[in-house]
């Protein structure tokens, strides 16, 4: 086209010069010209067009295939993102399930410990709980069986009672009825056999009531006499004590006494010794009393394990003004202790346990039925301070007495075993000093180490002052 517009302008040249010879050429040169522009106007709008299409072509071409090659990548990259995710996916998931599973096992295992130590404590403790429960309920049903057997011998003895009871009754009116307050504003003495017994000097005017060997003291002019347990007092080997000679020949009233423990006991002494001695019968306690009856004629007489007591409940019947003891020394023999070690302490324990009661028992019971009658122990030894108190020389004259209120003893049962406790204290320290020897070293000087004590009862511990061997007293 340029070739052809160099062409035309040469031409055009060419016409120029012609032109100034020819203006006809040049009218022709006009047409020509006309005619080429037509023709490349047209040219070039056919090549715009053309051009035009093929744009329009490279860019629907363009836009496809970028549609392609992006929808061909967008499916790539999902197709990736899947994998990715998946893959992802499944690692997290192996993962999660590892730690799971791994955590599974710990709690497990914790749950496991924790439980086994939570069951053997359980068990433990069960096992504690049902043996100390075990123990508690053999404990109650033992405490239960002693129950019973404390029932059961309360009954048989309540038995006893209830069958003896109209012999009793009759018994006692027939031996004691004559004699209620037959005393009045007398003075009385109560005449026991401890060793007091011998400084007693007889006071005048006043009745004497004996009991048991009270009738082998001759200077004693008895008025009643009382025994007791009769067929063992007077046979008992060794005894010092003479049926024929002491008791049948006595000159006094005389009251022989059946324990009412059991029809057996009732029986004694037999009706030929109670006529021999010209004697009347009586029923009184064969166990440690519980109650003391003021009215003799229908219940059987104190008993705490001594005559003494049932003399007294006759004593107060007759009324008297005053009421004197003369040896009721509440003591004991002490070769008997020393021959039967522990055991004849717990025996004696009881006993002086029982005496001891049954004074503080009268004191209560004059100050109940007698309380205008005043009781006086002469020379006391353990009886001191429970009523009042003289002392007197060898002629039997008073020489001291006490002012009522002066060391009144503690009749408390707290009161009673700690005099009890003091008391075998004393005579055990006073029998290792007389008789004891050392077990190592044969020498005789001991010190108290420790008094009686619930720990070991009935025993103290002593020190050999020579070796220092440590030993109880009685040996066990
Ligand atoms: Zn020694």
């Amino acid at each position: 086209m340029f070739k052809k517009i160099l062409q035309y302008k040469k031409m055009i040249g060419e016409a120029i010069s012609l032109s100034r010879q020819n203006h006809e050429n040049l009218q022709k040169l006009l047409i020509m010209l006309n005619e080429v522009s037509d023709n490349a106007e047209r040219q070039l709008s056919e090549r715009t067009n053309e051009i035009n299409k093929r744009t329009n072509e490279l860019g629907a071409q363009v836009e496809q295939q970028l549609n392609e090659r992006t929808n061909e990548l967008g499916a790539r990259v999902e197709q990736q993102l899947n994998e990715r995710t998946n893959e992802l996916g499944v690692r997290v998931e192996q993962q999660l399930n590892e730690r799971t599973n791994e955590l599974g096992i710990r709690l497990e295992q914790q749950l496991n410990a924790r439980t086994n130590e939570l069951g053997a404590r359980v068990e433990q403790q069960l096992g504690e709980r049902t043996h100390e429960l075990g123990v508690r309920g053999g404990q109650l049903t033992q405490a239960s069986l002693d129950e019973i057997r404390d029932l059961r011998n309360r009954l048989e003895k309540h038995d006893i009672e209830l069958k003896l009871q109209n012999e009793i009754t009759a018994v006692n009116t027939a031996a004691f009825a004559e004699y209620r307050n037959i005393n009045t504003g007398k003075d009385v003495v109560l005449v026991a056999t401890g060793p007091t017994i011998e400084k007693y000097v007889p006071i005048k005017g006043a009745v004497h009531i004996g009991v048991n060997k009270a009738c082998q003291y001759k200077n004693i002019p008895l008025d009643y006499y009382f025994i007791q347990d009769a067929r063992k007092t007077v046979n008992e080997k060794g005894s010092r004590l003479s049926y024929e000679d002491d008791v049948i020949a006595l000159k006094c009233k005389k009251f022989f006494g059946m324990l009412s423990t059991t029809p057996n006991g009732f029986s004694e002494p037999s009706e030929s010794l109670l006529v021999k001695a010209n004697a009347t019968r009586y029923c009184g306690f064969g166990f440690p009393s519980e109650t003391i009856y003021h009215d003799i004629r229908f219940h059987p007489l104190a008993d705490f394990s001594t005559i003494t007591f049932a003399a007294l409940n006759f004593v107060f019947f007759t009324n008297p003004k005053r009421v004197y003891l003369v040896g009721c020394d509440v003591s004991f023999s002490e070769s008997f202790i020393h021959n039967n070690g522990k055991e004849g302490v717990k025996f004696w324990r009881v006993h002086l346990n029982r005496w001891t009661i049954g004074y503080c028992e009268i004191k209560k019971f004059v100050q109940r039925w007698y309380p205008e009658t005043e009781i006086i122990s002469i020379n006391p030894v353990n009886l001191k301070g429970i009523f009042t108190d003289v002392y007197t020389n060898d002629r039997g004259e008073i020489i001291e007495r006490t002012q009522d209120d002066l060391e009144e003893r503690d009749i408390s049962e707290q009161g009673i075993k700690l005099f009890i406790d003091e008391f075998i204290e004393k005579i055990l320290l006073k029998m290792v000093h007389e008789e004891a020897s050392c077990n190592k070293c044969d020498k005789k000087v001991f010190s108290l180490v420790r008094g009686l004590s619930d720990d070991v009862p009935n025993c103290i511990e002593i020190k050999c002052n020579e070796c220092g061997f440590q030993f109880l007293f009685p040996e066990v």
